[in-house]
């Protein structure tokens, strides 16, 4: 075993925990492994055991070269099966995670020296995670940040301090939130034109001037010129405009996107049965979609965070009951506040031969069914290009964080998708789910996203853009250490 532990190049990755990070690191840890990668993928101790429960252990043995470990996640009192509080996790970051990762390398360390595993040569962090970079600073090894956004929403959380020091947030006091003044141009920052604020980050809808959000944004970007290389889950050909302007900010930036382009279209997929899914998928819903004509079907689903009022999912309910189109809807066990839903059976009845309800979804499989015609989605960035990558078109109730950003691209600049308003009524719902699987408007919006999709698809070839970019960074980055 040392012989070859000597040889092989050893990552270690990141991901922040929440499970819209998880995914987009897990397919770069198959990526890099399918190049010849030793992998170390570490996960909070919550999400482990959230993994496996969901999964099964099966799916984690049996891998060579491929390992998960834990670091604690400093809380006790989580519910079962939820998405951690974002504020909790931010503190967890910044205050015990360092030193448990120190252990973690230090561990590594150890077990590289007795020849079990070869020693790490590269880190790779979610962008979230960059307090990284001081132990990668610490030993000396090469740190590449995945960006797990948007390039577009990444430009706008860099100018965080501008807005600022502009005067432009902190909001004087909440009327600012409904009087209009969202809506207020921001077009002093090159490559977002015809931005208006409220398609910046929710966080700037702050009265706070030490909002500890924004403030933890303001740090992670300060780190981000300390890193290796800074790499984007996108395609250049989708965010070219954005993506000139962060070439000339940073050195060293690299779209190698979108990831489920580049793996379907490998060759070897041994991990195929390797997946992060946090909650147990339902794959009853693929032998219901089996049965179902090509492209009828609206897909809904909020991703793993977003929440709403019992009010809000009734008026989703009732504008696709009354769009009469056959819909598959994935309502989380915590999507709805204060607890679950009981529909009425006027409801149940109404939707009976054309609605089906699960709790959770293997979503990529969903998206590239057949019968998928739209998808009603709340714009989490790795379901806007998973839906990009199915040639899928978008209805979009952006919730929170980066998602007004997305749905800002994703409606006005690619022309893929139709935004429902925040304050969301079924008769706008049932029209505009008309109008994206039957309307002349759905229409062009599939040939879009299909053009769309065969781009992604040149560009994950080999010589395609985001090809010749991975390699690059494997080569340039991570490897640097190697050669040495
Ligand atoms: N997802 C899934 N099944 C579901 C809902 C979501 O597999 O029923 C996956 C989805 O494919 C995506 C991720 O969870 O990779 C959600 O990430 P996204 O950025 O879209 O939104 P977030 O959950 O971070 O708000």
């Amino acid at each position: 075993m040392s012989n070859f532990a000597e040889k092989k190049p050893h990552a270690v990755l990141t991901p922040y925990p929440l499970q819209g990070h998880i995914n987009p690191m897990l397919k770069l840890a198959k990526l890099l492994h399918l190049r010849g990668f030793y992998i170390t993928f570490v996960n909070t101790e919550y999400n482990h055991k959230r993994l496996l429960k969901s999964m099964g252990p099966i799916p984690f043995d049996g891998f060579t070269d491929f390992r998960f470990e834990t670091v604690p996640d400093g809380s006790t009192s989580h519910g079962d099966d939820v998405s951690q509080d974002f504020q909790s996790l931010r503190e967890l970051i910044r205050t015990n995670f360092i030193d448990s990762f120190r252990e973690l390398l230090a561990k590594l360390h150890d077990s590289s020296k007795s020849g079990l595993i070869p020693p790490v040569t590269c880190l790779v962090s979610d962008s979230f995670m960059s307090v990284t970079i001081q132990v990668a600073e610490e030993l000396a090894l090469p740190i590449v940040l995945l960006i797990p956004s948007s390039a577009c929403s990444f430009l706008s959380a860099l100018h965080l301090r501008t807005l600022i020091e502009k005067g432009v947030i902190p909001l004087k006091d909440e009327s600012y939130l409904t009087n209009g003044y969202l809506e207020t141009k921001v077009d002093r920052i090159p490559g977002l034109r015809n931005f208006r604020l409220k398609d910046f980050l929710t966080c700037i809808r702050t009265t706070n001037p030490n909002d500890s959000l924004i403030e933890f944004l303001i740090e992670v970007v300060d780190r981000f010129h300390r890193a290796s290389a800074i790499v984007f889950n996108t395609f250049n050909e989708l965010e070219s405009d954005v993506m000139n302007v962060l070439y000339s900010m940073f050195p060293s930036l690299y779209t190698i996107g979108p990831f489920v382009s580049f793996l379907n279209q490998s060759p070897q997929n041994h991990l195929a049965s390797l997946d992060s899914s946090l909650w147990k998928e339902d794959t009853e819903c693929l032998a219901w979609l089996e049965s179902k004509e090509p492209g009828s079907i609206v897909y809904v689903n909020f991703g793993s965070t977003t929440v709403m009022s019992v009010e809000k999912l009734l008026e989703f309910a009732w504008g696709l009951a009354n769009s009469k189109k056959p819909f598959l809807w994935i309502i989380r066990p915590d999507l709805v506040i204060g607890g679950s839903v009981i529909f009425s059976s006027a409801f149940v009845n109404e939707i009976s031969d054309r609605g089906l309800i699960a709790s959770w979804c293997p979503q990529e499989k969903v998206l590239n069914h057949p019968s998928i015609g739209g998808f009603l989605t709340h714009c989490g960035w790795n379901s806007t290009i998973e839906s990009i990558c199915a040639g899928v078109p978008m209805l979009c109730w952006p919730f929170f964080a980066d998602q007004p950003t997305n749905c800002r691209y994703i409606c006005n600049k690619w022309e893929i998708g139709i935004e429902i308003d925040t304050n969301v009524k079924r008769e706008e719902v049932e029209m505009l789910v008309n109008e994206l699987m039957v309307g002349e408007k759905g229409r062009r919006m599939r040939q879009k996203t299909n053009e769309l999709k065969k781009k992604a698809e040149e560009d994950t070839r080999p010589e395609g853009g985001s090809y010749m970019n991975l390699d690059k960074v494997i080569k340039e980055v991570l490897l640097k250490q190697n050669q040495t």
